[in-house]
């Protein structure tokens, strides 16, 4: 197994800049996830990583060996696509040995390492199946054999679990957090739902338009989002936005939006926003029915079972608070919000300016 060190990469298809200058690594053991939405370029890095596609300017480490103009078979890495690209005509057990007959290694080795992936995976008793005997699960299972049996270096993952049901990308995903703990893998894994990201990741990297907007722990990023994209990108439901202006009064700084006024406390750093356009982001699950400085109306409330949603409209804009199982309240009534501190976040001109 081997780390990754991504420098200044550069990929352009027709004159349209996809990849915009991108550095990142990833630490030996690192389960690192590519997140953000369709056509930011995700796969296109991955590609750029694997040798498929060449980097217009930029450098590609593996380990502390320099792979950014060799060829695929060079590299040394094992790709998991989202299609699974198994061969129809062989079955299972040739699929995964399929890697290790090409590069001649031993009846015996080869037999092991199968049997081996295939109990990692506990597919032991499919093998004598053809691809399209096997449920989508099942296919999947195989062509992650296929790439464990190689002990690559690197493991990247193109969108592995898009293709199956919800409830089994869900269990699909335990499995793999699982594969990763058992193998100690090195894995990149390219997704574009979020859920997906902050369970499997202890790594994100954020893209949006062909440049990193964020890297960092999902709790990081989720906690301490550095700019609007980041803050809306991630989170379900999503991050409540309010538009309004920074107003210093005896020494303390406010958010005023409407007839809503939010003390942001005395930190010096927001004055320097005083008479700014700035925006104020809080999560669903900082703002809960109680006595606060958020007064609207119920517009919607969406009981689910262990917790509640309720849609409330604040003046021009519309906020999604969580309450208890047992709220009340139906629609039309008057509601208050109160507000937790810590789930506070201002921007101005789309970038983060608190600290906490
Ligand atoms: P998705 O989640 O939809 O797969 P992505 O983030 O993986 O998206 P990429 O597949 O990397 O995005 O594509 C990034 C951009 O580059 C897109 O606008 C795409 O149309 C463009 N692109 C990718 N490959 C090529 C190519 N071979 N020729 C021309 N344009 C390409």
């Amino acid at each position: 197994m081997a780390g990754l060190k991504i420098r200044n990469l550069k990929k352009s298809f027709g004159g349209n800049a996809v990849i915009n200058n991108i550095s990142f690594d990833v630490r030996e053991g690192e389960f690192c996830i590519l997140l953000g939405p369709s056509g930011c370029g995700k796969t296109t890095v991955l590609r750029l990583i694997a040798g498929l596609e060449h980097q217009d300017e930029g450098e590609i480490f593996i380990g502390d060996r320099e792979v950014s103009t060799l060829t695929p078979g060079e590299r040394d890495i094992a790709m998991v696509f989202q299609s699974y690209a198994l061969y129809p005509h062989l079955n299972a057990y040739e699929n995964m040995a399929f890697p290790l007959r090409i590069r001649k290694r031993p009846r015996e080795e080869t037999d092991r390492k199968v049997r081996e992936a295939a109990g990692l995976l506990g597919i032991g008793d499919l093998l004598h199946r053809k691809p399209k005997e096997l449920s989508g699960g099942q296919r999947q299972r195989v062509a992650i054999g296929r790439a464990i049996v190689r002990s690559p270096e690197l493991f990247l993952f193109d969108e592995p679990l898009s293709n199956l049901d919800a409830k089994l990308r869900g269990s699909m995903r335990v499995e793999l957090a699982g594969l990763h703990q058992k193998l100690g893998a090195t894995m990149i894994y390219v997704t574009h739902d979020q859920v997906e990201a902050m369970t499997l990741g202890e790594k994100i990297i954020l893209l949006d338009r062909g440049e990193i907007q964020q890297t960092g722990t999902p709790r990081q990023i989720y906690e301490k989002p550095l700019n609007l994209f980041v803050a809306t990108f991630i989170g379900s439901p999503p991050i409540n936005l309010l538009r309004g202006r920074m107003v210093v009064e005896g020494g303390r700084t406010f958010f005023r939006s409407g007839e809503l006024q939010i003390d942001a406390g005395a930190v010096k750093q927001l004055q320097q926003y005083a008479g700014r356009e700035v925006t104020m982001g809080v999560r669903p699950e900082s703002l809960s029915p109680g006595d606060g400085p958020v007064k609207g109306r119920v517009e919607l409330v969406e009981h689910l079972g262990a917790e509640t949603l309720v849609y409330v409209r604040v003046g021009e804009a519309r906020v999604t608070a969580k309450a208890p199982p047992d709220f009340e309240k139906k629609t039309g009534e008057k509601i208050s919000l109160a507000m937790s501190e810590r789930g506070i976040h201002f921007f101005c001109n789309g970038v983060r300016i608190n600290r906490y």
